[in-house]
């Protein structure tokens, strides 16, 4: 993973978007395969984070939404975060972090993509292996329970 250097001259940000976005989707795919790799996970969203803040390249709004900011846990609802609706004038989604508990306040922009979306339109454009496992994506929480800790 440090075959990445900053110090290289011929820094290329193409590849390092690439690196980037490789890493989120095997924090995804570790996940969707087994979700009790949260640590290999949040391995993987770590190194990312760590590349994206070292070689100062701004992350997708849609990453950003989807990583822990405190243990940079991936944060999938009903697998490593709980979700709850607010409806105030505008409606939230608050996520919490299972791992850590710290709680992430989105908007709900119906504009946005979701991640799912997102990423199996990336998974088509690099055109890779017939490996399409629908994503569980459950979008409720369903009997996650709470917390471990305050
Ligand atoms: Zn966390």
């Amino acid at each position: 993973l440090t075959t990445l250097s900053a110090h290289s001259n011929k820094f290329n940000y193409k590849e390092a978007y690439q690196r980037l976005n490789y890493l989120y989707q095997a924090a995804h795919c570790v996940l969707a395969q087994n979700p009790e790799n949260v640590e290999l996970a949040r391995f993987y969203c770590f190194s990312q984070k760590t590349i994206a803040k070292r070689l100062v390249l701004r992350q997708d709004p849609s990453v950003k939404r989807t990583l822990c900011k405190r243990c940079c846990s991936l944060l999938i609802p009903g697998v490593t975060a709980t979700t709850r609706q607010k409806r105030n004038k505008t409606r939230f989604t608050v996520m919490r972090c299972l791992s850590c508990g710290q709680r992430k306040t989105l908007l709900n922009n119906p504009d946005y993509c979701l991640w799912a979306d997102r990423a199996e339109a990336q998974l088509e454009q690099q055109k890779q292996k017939d490996t399409k496992n629908d994503g569980s994506q459950t979008s409720k929480p369903s009997s996650a329970p709470g917390a471990t800790s305050t």
